[in-house]
């Protein structure tokens, strides 16, 4: 095991979750330390991959069908729940 520093300790000494973490990153607002760090995290956890994976796609996704325009409301969502639902079968 290696004793690697988590960029994301707040000064409280708060050990942040997966979802806090990953919140930080997919809204860009993680430092490249971060960053850095929680690509190696995502290696030996599959549900954050999972989601990071899952929130790329659709950004993707939603950036060739929009062409930048608003998002209607329940989309994201939508697909989310059509990936899901092909993934678990
Ligand atoms: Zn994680």
């Amino acid at each position: 095991m290696t004793n690697q520093v988590n960029p994301f300790i707040l000064a409280d000494g708060k050990k942040p979750s997966c979802m806090e973490m990953l919140q930080l990153i997919l809204d860009g607002e993680a430092s490249a330390e971060q960053q850095a760090y929680f690509k190696s995290h995502m290696d030996k956890c599959a549900p954050c991959f999972k989601t990071y994976d899952l929130d790329i796609t659709i950004k993707e996704l939603l950036k060739t069908r929009c062409c930048g325009d608003s998002v209607p409301a329940g989309l994201v969502d939508q697909i989310k729940n059509q990936i899901s639902l092909n993934k678990a079968s």
